[in-house]
């Protein structure tokens, strides 16, 4: 009943799955300075990386992996994720996560749009 309330808060970004956290919280440890980590879903199952520093500028390099696997697909490997494949992406924000003004603005300059 008061649930209304609530998916008024929500938020547009999807969670990380449990995989997704390991490596978010592992480039957060390499990368101390990023605000969020930039997280992309591939059509093959892969995911591609990478942190993002308060400029809306890479932070790091873009990480490439595959859930459970020793490498990624050999798709990815000759595509190296083509934009054309993706299915999802979205910031993973640090908390405290920036405010709305850097987060649309780092979001439109990260994800392009
Ligand atoms: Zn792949």
């Amino acid at each position: 009943m008061a649930q209304k309330q609530q998916a008024r808060r929500s938020k547009k970004a999807p969670s990380p799955e449990t995989g997704e956290q390991a490596m978010i919280e592992g480039i957060f440890e390499g990368s101390p300075e990023a605000v969020g980590v930039a997280v992309i879903r591939l059509d093959c199952g892969c995911r591609k990386m990478a942190a993002i520093d308060p400029g809306g500028d890479p932070a790091s390099k873009i990480i490439m992996y595959r859930d459970n696997a020793q490498s990624i697909c050999d798709q990815c490997k000759g595509d190296h994720g083509d934009f054309q494949r993706i299915v999802k992406q979205f910031i993973n924000w640090k908390k405290p996560e920036p405010d709305h003004v850097t987060m649309t603005m780092i979001s439109a300059k990260v994800l392009g749009n």
